[in-house]
């Protein structure tokens, strides 16, 4: 290849070209006339007889004897000197071509310099060499030159460059010979002559594939973000460090009613709630120092005045340790506020109506702790809300010692344990899923109480139990009423005994007993003898004297399990539940043999007689009764005081 810099070297010598002026050769031509006209008249004078041609041959020949030693000795220096720069700079020169190709050839894209005229390569690297395939250039390439290419969508580098004779840079797409597509930069350089024509250029190109790849992948994903963040539901803000609007999605645009041109003028001063401006400007301001500020609540102001109340995350941009811009990412907590305030206003609603309300409530949370104990409840209990809020210890207004109320059942879900720890209960109250129970209590707040309680859960949304709430109603004086006409309704006002219907309704109640537990159940029927006489010779007064005296006898001589009754006029009955006939006659013998020996305030002496039978399985009722009154009907038959069995 032909050196571009070495135009003034012998290209096969590598010696500089000697240069002949004009000047020089005229006095050379002169010097020679003048030294030859001379050469001749000296060689006629020492031979007269030489022709005038011979003579100049003869000075020729010894001018030429004279003159070159003279030029040989003069010119052979200086030329020996100047070829040993010109050999210098040769070599200069070669070792510049040398560490140019080195460089060139190091170069990782293909480098070429091509002849403006006829496409020859002038220069090719490495690179270029091993790309003559054609990978990374346009053109078309033989060994020795570049077809320029036709151009089509892009122009060809290499034409484009000697038609303007600028730089260019331009993009092309190739296909590779393994049909891979690929994206090529090629940059284009002009070199030029003196007269400033175009005579070489230099290419080069570079396969900036992976890198367009890169640009679209991160294109496509900012285009993503971007998608994302303007479709966000959340207001999304970047401000630059005075507080103007870079960057605002479509949420906040919604939100805060303003337009794009509005936007680029305003600040965040200007979005911000009078009331929360010094604050969160503080807060705007020092957000470079802290870099990050979490779930910090603001109020935006629309502008339709609205406010609109925001919680978000405040984070500094920073770009090489330095913050630039400030990020902040919002949700309008609008309405979950307004049904916040709703809320506390309902909860503080609720509260007042529970603390009070007329009737003593307490609420247990899901722990078995007291959250809740009303005016009423302190009222009734005589412990203060003060002393029982917070702590499990509800029982002691009950409970002489420590157990669970119905409350506590309840939260428990413990319904089984109900009859373990309440006679009544009744799950089908009107509250739902509530259970009331009733009884007394010995000792509520200094008293002895009828209490009807109701202990209802309270479930939260996700159906969790969350609580119940116990309410109390004192029943007590109606209680008292209800069981004074019991009593009455049931008892024989003479002796306090059962009433012939109380004894019937026992009667019933133990017979189904029997029949079902397959348990022995006697009865005695006593009725006293002579009893008319009394009342003819002493009055009716004492008659009713004799027979709550022998009531009292009765009454204090069976067994608790035993039932007494007053069944007519001077007649009594016991029924002994879980007692066979012997246990019965037995029994029956001891009342009868205590009446005899008992000494009555004015009659002295009495006697009864008794009649026995014990239930037999089929018996009804009537049957029953029927055989110990045959019993005591012998009895007086057989002459009285005595005990009958049938
Ligand atoms: P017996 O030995 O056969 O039983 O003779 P009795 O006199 O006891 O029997 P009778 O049936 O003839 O008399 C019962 C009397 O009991 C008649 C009635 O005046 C009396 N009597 C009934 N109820 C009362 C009462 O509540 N008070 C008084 N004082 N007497 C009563
Ligand atoms: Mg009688
Ligand atoms: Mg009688």
């Amino acid at each position: 290849m032909d050196n571009p810099v070495a135009g003034k070297i012998d290209a096969a010598s590598g010696k500089e070209v000697m240069k002949k002026s004009p000047v020089r050769i005229f006095a050379l031509v002169i010097g020679m006339i003048f030294l030859g006209e001379l050469g001749i008249m000296r060689v006629l004078a020492f031979f007269p007889h030489l022709s005038p041609s011979a003579a100049a041959f003869l000075a020729g020949v010894l001018l030429a004897c004279l003159v070159l030693p003279l030029w040989f000795f003069f010119s052979y220096r200086p030329m020996r000197e100047k070829t040993e720069e010109c050999n210098r700079e040769r070599q200069e020169i070669a070792r510049q071509n040398r560490f140019l190709h080195t460089v060139l050839d190091a170069l990782p894209f293909p480098f070429y310099v091509i002849d403006a005229n006829d496409y020859r390569l002038k220069i090719i690297n490495r690179a270029a060499g091993a790309n003559e395939a054609g990978d990374l250039t346009c053109h078309a390439l033989s060994h020795k030159s570049a077809t320029p290419c036709s151009g089509g969508e892009h122009p060809c580098p290499m034409l484009e460059v000697k038609k303007t004779g600028k730089p260019v840079t331009l993009e092309h797409i190739h296909y590779n010979q393994h049909g891979a597509q690929r994206v090529v930069e090629v940059h284009g350089y002009p070199i030029f002559d003196e007269t400033g024509a175009v005579v070489q250029m230099i290419e080069s190109s570079m396969d900036i594939t992976q890198r367009r790849l890169a640009e679209d992948a991160l294109r496509k994903s900012e285009a993503s973000l971007q998608d994302f963040l303007d479709n966000a539901n959340d207001l999304i803000q970047i401000l630059d460090l005075k507080g103007r609007f870079l960057y605002v999605n479509r949420a906040w645009q919604l939100a805060l009613g303003y337009n794009e041109a509005e936007i680029g003028s305003l600040t965040i001063h200007d979005i911000l709630h009078k009331d929360f401006r010094e604050s969160s400007l503080g807060l705007f301001s020092s957000i470079s120092r802290i870099s990050q500020v979490v779930g910090h609540e603001l109020v935006f102001v629309a502008k339709n005045g609205k406010a609109i109340i925001v919680e978000g995350n405040i984070t500094t941009q920073m770009e090489e340790g330095l913050p630039v811009a400030v990020r902040g990412i919002f949700r309008d907590i609008t309405k979950r506020k307004l049904l916040e305030e709703q809320f506390l206003e309902q909860k503080s609603l609720t509260e007042k109506m529970i603390k009070f309300s007329a009737v003593p409530i307490f609420v247990l949370d899901k722990n078995h702790v007291v959250a809740n104990w009303n005016k009423a409840c302190e009222k009734m209990t005589g412990i203060k809300a003060q002393r029982i809020v917070g702590t499990s210890d509800h029982w002691r207004a009950f409970y002489p010692s420590k157990r669970d109320c119905l409350a506590d059942l309840v939260l428990d879900g413990a319904h089984d344990s109900f009859p373990q720890f309440y006679e009544t209960f009744d799950t089908s109250t009107f509250l739902h899923d509530g259970v009331r129970s009733e009884g007394w209590f010995d000792n509520v707040g200094g008293k002895k109480r009828y209490l009807v309680f109701d202990a209802v859960p309270i479930y939260n949304r996700t159906k969790e139990l969350v609580a119940v709430i116990e309410t109390l109603q004192d029943i007590s004086e109606r209680k008292k009423l209800e069981e004074e006409l019991e009593r009455l309704a049931t008892t024989d006002a003479l002796t306090g005994l059962c009433n012939r219907h109380r004894f019937n309704e026992l009667l019933q109640q133990e017979v189904a007993r029997a029949r079902r537990y397959h348990a022995p159940l006697s009865l005695i029927m006593f009725d006293l003898d002579y009893f008319k006489n009394i009342n003819d010779t002493y009055g009716h007064a004492v008659g009713d004297q004799v027979l709550q005296a022998v009531a009292d006898v009765i009454r204090e001589n069976v067994r608790t399990t035993d039932w007494v009754g007053r069944w007519g006029g001077e007649e009594f009955m016991v029924l002994c539940p879980e007692a066979t006939e012997k246990d019965a006659v037995l029994t029956a013998e001891k009342l009868r043999g205590l009446v005899e020996s008992h000494t009555f305030e004015t009659v002295k002496t009495i006697t009864v007689s008794c009649g026995v039978t014990r239930f037999k399985a089929h018996d009804s009722v009537d049957a029953f009764v029927s055989r110990a009154d045959d019993g005591l009907y012998r009895a007086k038959d057989k002459g009285r005081n005595i005990v009958e069995i049938v």
